[in-house]
């Protein structure tokens, strides 16, 4: 019932992809077009809650993808790979606290 409760809140609120909880990893094409500060930043992780304070221009494409949109053409992603993981930690601390 309690965790009816949430999971029917957390329906109308929605999922807030910029929580401190998750956790995206920067990701570039790989190619030899991308520029030499997407590559040195691949492979970085950023908390949700720093996304737009290091990458303004960053577009959530929904289901924990960003488009970094860093320059003109930036083809980089932030992909947060335990979205469903921590969805579920987020949840079971949340009924523990109820
Ligand atoms: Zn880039």
């Amino acid at each position: 019932m309690q965790a009816r409760q949430i999971t029917q809140g957390r329906d109308r609120e929605g999922f807030d992809p910029t929580a401190y909880e998750y956790v995206y990893r920067y990701v570039t094409a790989e190619d030899d077009k991308v520029c030499p500060d997407c590559i040195s930043t691949d492979g970085s992780t950023f908390p949700g809650a720093y996304i737009l304070q290091e990458f303004p221009y960053a577009e959530h494409l929904g289901n924990g993808v960003w488009l970094v949109n860093r320059h003109l053409k930036c083809r980089c992603l932030l992909i947060c790979d335990q979205m469903v993981e921590t969805c579920a930690e987020k949840l079971s601390f949340e009924i523990s606290l109820s």
